[in-house]
């Protein structure tokens, strides 16, 4: 059956359409708010109902004929980063309506309840806090945590979301039975390795630290070698050192220095402080603790050898997430009998099913992303892949509330 999702992806993207060619949908936005109620509308259309929680978080449920009070939940966030793609978020909750509303038609109304969630917030691109609306509605996050969180004008969440008549409190949600979020890869090892679908079993948990390097800032001149304590001398051999050894690793663990500042950035003067970040992903907690335990000796060793000094501010944690083993083979069970090629795969980026997996059997299907791009108006799947996706997760639905 042929879902049209690209059609639906396209209307919803008229509210944060900007000029770029992107959404722009950030939290609790007027944009924001408009998508919300257009998703609304048509999920209400189609024999849904609906549910705004305490944060805004958007539930569209099918009740159950024999256990209503299990829900099976599908979805993902409504918000986008600055200048987004129409996949990234929306297409998990197009395509989870979508494959619900097919299930309808075909086996007329579920055993257990089906929901499709519209997460409120995920990306963290207008507040400094990620997934702030599947955290709260698990029960992970509460209003105190968000409290003195403000955005770049200065507005806080709390505010912003009392403009809209949420109030943040709520009770965690405790009847969800399982949850499949459907989302683009955001990657490119599913294109490279001609996969249709990816089975996701693990989410990468994060470490990520600010690095500050002090030497002292001289005449790029008339300062031998000898003399100097090089802020950026140190640290490109600390940096260079950390990748090499992730290199070595190897796959799953990654290290990004993605950001780095010289003082005074002056081309005849030796910098005096380097500041660089770095972010380091793992799937496993024992060698995503490792690394980071290494990368420090290896930073206050070259410090100590380039008479430097050094500061390492971690200021972004989060851990491993293993998806539902039981849903992962279900989904790749489903996989084989359609021949659909694919592949079991981590995810090195963060989700809304990593703060429902420790309370929920989660699993997530990916599907492939255009040379990799996402979090920019080129990101790219095309139609057949984005229906592929939903046929798979149909299935799993069809298999968990029927
Ligand atoms: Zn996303």
């Amino acid at each position: 059956m042929k879902h049209h999702v690209l059609k639906k992806l396209e209307w919803l993207s008229q509210y944060g359409k900007d000029d770029q060619n992107g959404i722009t949908r950030l939290v609790y936005t007027d944009a924001w708010h408009q998508a919300q109620l257009a998703l609304k509308m048509w999920l209400e259309e189609e024999g849904f109902s609906i549910e705004i929680d305490a944060v805004g978080n958007l539930l569209a449920s099918i009740r159950g004929s024999s256990v209503p009070d299990e829900i099976v939940l599908t979805g993902s966030h409504l918000d986008s980063v600055v200048s987004g793609g129409i996949y990234d978020g929306q297409y998990g909750i197009i395509g989870g309506a979508l494959a619900i509303i097919s299930l309808l038609k075909k086996y007329g109304p579920p055993k257990k309840t089906l929901q499709v969630a519209a997460f409120a917030e995920e990306e963290g691109s207008r507040f400094p806090y990620a997934m702030w609306g599947s955290r709260n509605m698990f029960g992970q996050a509460k209003l105190k945590d968000v409290e003195g969180i403000t955005d770049a004008d200065g507005i806080s969440l709390k505010d912003a979301m009392r403009k809209l008549g949420y109030s943040g409190k709520q009770e965690p949600k405790q009847n969800v039975t399982a949850f499949i979020e459907l989302h683009i890869e955001q990657g490119s090892v599913l294109e490279t390795e001609n996969k249709e679908i990816g089975v996701v079993h693990s989410i990468v948990g994060q470490r990520r630290f600010l690095v500050t390097v002090l030497g002292e800032t001289n005449h790029a001149g008339t300062t031998p070698m000898s003399y100097r304590r090089d802020a950026m001398k140190a640290a490109s051999m600390i940096i260079s050192r950390i990748l090499t050894l992730a290199d070595e690793a190897g796959d799953p663990l990654v290290a990004t220095v993605g950001k780095l500042e010289l003082e005074p950035n002056i081309s005849n003067v030796v910098p005096g402080k380097a500041t660089f970040t770095l972010d380091i992903r793992h799937t496993h907690q024992y060698a995503l603790e490792n690394m980071t335990r290494l990368a420090a000796t290896k930073i206050h060793s070259i410090a100590n050898q380039q008479k430097v000094d050094v500061q390492i501010e971690p200021w972004f944690t989060s851990e491993p997430v293993s998806m539902d083993e039981k849903i992962i083979k279900l989904l790749s069970e489903s996989c084989e009998r359609k021949e659909i090629p694919y592949k079991l795969m981590h995810s090195g980026a963060a989700h809304d099913a990593q703060v429902v997996a420790p309370v929920v059997p989660t699993a997530m299907i990916f599907v492939p992303s255009q040379s990799g791009i996402s979090h920019s108006p080129l990101e790219y799947t095309t139609e057949f892949a984005l229906e592929k996706g939903i046929e798979v997760l149909t299935e799993a639905l069809h298999q968990l509330a029927y």
